[in-house]
């Protein structure tokens, strides 16, 4: 038994995935980013390992990724978020459909990556200069609604369509007018589905910079809220596919590169 480490060091979460050589996800786990990457990011592993009965010894190649790759002092490559990104698509869409498109929401940059038929990237846009389309406008918003950010989703369904307009389209100034609107008597629910159409409105903006080509894969934490896969499908004015673990994508796309630099290596000097 071998395995294959994927490390996504992301803005708000490290993402660890663990494939064997049967192309199988073993373990997937995470914690909050936090200041100390590295020790965050080695407890963590620790911790995966043993919550999983699994001998770290075993592990023969691991791959960094994401915002703070290059603070992680151990692992054998580190490759950037696209191209991870990209990897963990194909890895989890298998034969079933034919990603074309991939747009990430991360905890503080939004991505929209383009493909061939062939997988292999062609362009890709990013929004990493303004909190207002990213998770951290997910955060803000749960914060000042008094929810956690799993529960936006539920509030978003009860809203039954009708989202308020949040006009701010910087997240400080939405922050603002969310309070405004709760002192105002607005419900809740009508907040939080607005802002979910604020961030789609956003990331259907970034899209019109580039072709959005059928599949269109949804993936980053993001991806876990309904809410936010209802607005976008409708302000995209098609579905998007959603994998499971869609946080996870990116770790489970280095796991998979690890796999393949491993076989790679190993058939050279064999
Ligand atoms: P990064 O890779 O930049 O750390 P992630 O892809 O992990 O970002 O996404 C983080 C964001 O995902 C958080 O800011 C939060 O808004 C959202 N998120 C994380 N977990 C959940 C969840 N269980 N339900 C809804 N949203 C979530």
């Amino acid at each position: 038994m071998k395995y294959f480490v994927g490390i996504d060091i992301g803005s708000t979460a490290i993402k660890l995935a663990v494939l064997n050589e049967g192309e199988n996800i073993c373990a997937l786990g995470q914690s909050p980013t936090g200041s100390r990457f590295n020790q965050n990011t080695e407890d963590t592993l620790d911790r995966l390992f043993a919550e999983n009965h699994m001998d770290k010894s075993l592990i023969a190649y691991t791959v960094t990724t994401g915002y703070g790759r290059k603070l992680f002092k151990s692992g054998d490559e580190k490759i950037n978020e696209l191209t991870s990104n990209v990897e963990g698509a194909i890895f989890m869409a298998q034969k079933d459909s034919n990603i074309q498109t991939i747009i990430n929401i991360g905890g503080q940059d939004t991505k929209i990556i383009q493909l061939d038929r062939h997988n292999q990237m062609t362009n890709f846009v990013m929004n990493d200069k303004c909190a207002a389309g990213t998770g951290r406008f997910l955060d803000i918003a749960a914060r000042n609604l008094e929810v956690d950010v799993e529960d936006l989703e539920k509030l978003h369904f009860q809203a039954l369509n009708r989202p308020l307009t949040i006009n701010s389209t910087c997240a400080v100034f939405a922050e603002s007018e969310i309070i405004s609107l709760l002192a105002s008597g607005h419900n809740t629910s009508e907040i939080a589905c607005g802002i979910h159409y604020s961030i789609a409105k956003r990331i259907a903006r970034l899209a019109s910079r580039i072709q959005l080509n059928d599949d269109v894969l949804f993936d980053g934490g993001p991806a876990l809220n309904g809410g936010m896969i209802d607005a976008l499908e409708n302000e995209l004015m098609r579905k998007v596919i959603v994998h499971p673990h869609p946080q996870f994508t990116t770790a489970i796309g280095a796991s998979f590169y690890a796999l393949k630099q491993y076989r790679f290596e190993y058939q050279s000097v064999n």
